[in-house]
Parts: C-alpha cells; sequence; structure tokens
C-alpha cells in the first residue's frame, strides 16, 4: 500500500522499494561550471577529477547509502546540463524527483543568481513536496570567495530548503550533503 508516500517518491521511475528501502530521484542544478559533477563523482566514486569537462548533456550515476536506523537510500542521481539551452526541457526532467540538489559556486556570484533562478523553476514545476538542498561548492577557495555564506544560509531558510557548503575538491561536506537529503525525505508509512 503506497498511501503514505510522497508523490516524489512514488514515482513513475520506481520511487521508494519499502519502508526501509527508499529509491529516489535527485537531479542536480546549477550553472555550468559550478562543480555538479565534480561533487557526484566525488559522492559516487570517491574521487576529484580536474579535467573533468563542462558537462554537456545528462548523465545518470547512482549510489547507495545506509543510514543509522539501517534504511537505505538509493540515489539516482541526474546531472543535467543546466544550461538555458535546455530550460524548456527541464520540466521533464524534475519530473518524479523527490530531491533537487541546487548548486552555486562561492566565488561566483552570477551562479547564486542563477541557482535562484532554478529554485523558482522548482517550486513551480517541481512535486510539492520535493526535498530541496541550496549547495555553495567550491568551498575551498575561500580567498576567492564572493557570496557570504550568511546569503546562502539566508536564501535557503526563507525558501524552505536544506543548505550546505561543499567541496568536491578536498571532499568536505560531500557525504553529508547527501546523508543529510537522505535524512529529510517523506518516508513510506510500513504497510
Ligand atoms: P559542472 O558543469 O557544474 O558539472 O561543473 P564541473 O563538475 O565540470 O566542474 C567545473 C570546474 O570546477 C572543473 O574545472 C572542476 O575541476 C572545478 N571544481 C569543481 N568542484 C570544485 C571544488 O570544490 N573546488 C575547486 N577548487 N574546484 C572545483
Amino acid at each position: 500500500k503506497s498511501s503514505g508516500l510522497s508523490g516524489g517518491l512514488n514515482s513513475d521511475n520506481g520511487g521508494a522499494v519499502d519502508a526501509k528501502n527508499l529509491r529516489v530521484k535527485l537531479v542536480l542544478l546549477g550553472d555550468s561550471g559550478v562543480g555538479k559533477s565534480c561533487i557526484v563523482l566525488r559522492f559516487v566514486r570517491g574521487q576529484f577529477d580536474p579535467t573533468s569537462k563542462v558537462t554537456v548533456g545528462a548523465s545518470f550515476l547512482s549510489q547507495t547509502i545506509a543510514l543509522q536506523d539501517s534504511t537505505t537510500v538509493k540515489f539516482e542521481i541526474w546531472d543535467t546540463a543546466g544550461q538555458e539551452r535546455y530550460a524548456a526541457l527541464a520540466p521533464l526532467y524534475y519530473r518524479g524527483a523527490a530531491v533537487a540538489v541546487v548548486v552555486y559556486d562561492i566565488t561566483s556570484p552570477d551562479s547564486f543568481i542563477k541557482a535562484q533562478y532554478w529554485v523558482k523553476e522548482l517550486q513551480k514545476h517541481g512535486s510539492p513536496d520535493i526535498v530541496m538542498a541550496l549547495v555553495g561548492n567550491k568551498a575551498d577557495l575561500q580567498e576567492k570567495r564572493e557570496v557570504p555564506v550568511q546569503d546562502g544560509i539566508d536564501y535557503a531558510e526563507k525558501n524552505g530548503m536544506f543548505f550546505i557548503e561543499t567541496s568536491a575538491k578536498t571532499a568536505d561536506n560531500v557525504n553529508q550533503l547527501f546523508e543529510e537529503i537522505a535524512k529529510r525525505l517523506p518516508r513510506p508509512s510500513p504497510s
């Protein structure tokens, strides 16, 4: 029985498996070059590949994590090219997504503005109970920071999002990002 499921989890590409093993579609959004691919590669492969090229199309990876309550969460991660030329396709891409991770680069105010655009898009087209995270990446580049931490915190709070700063380069907070998302997922009620 799936009456306890959220629309986001109970998606047409699978949704939750059962109360203990969740499967969720996660979409990544953000300006090109903010480090979306690097965050995913760090999370899935434990690597940082500085030669990683700018994303030119959607790619797909999955990774399962175990939580302390012995729940497992399998993230099916869609790394879009969140660029303008895909904007018309974006609503298709969000469909069935239980989680959206909106990424900006702390050294790029433009990317922070673009992140806010994606948040508005998600509010318009995403599932109403989508879990949204705002991620300030490249936190290792403190000396080049142009987006104050507090701006990220404030914007996320206003929009009901989880906020974290990460570095795909040093691995700082990357696993934490996905763990915190997992904890915030609506749980199907046991049948
Ligand atoms: P995407 O277009 O958002 O997928 O961005 P990429 O993952 O391709 O990364 C774009 C560039 O930023 C690459 O040259 C990466 O090496 C660099 N990069 C990504 N994450 C970090 C990070 O946390 N710190 C630093 N210093 N560079 C990063």
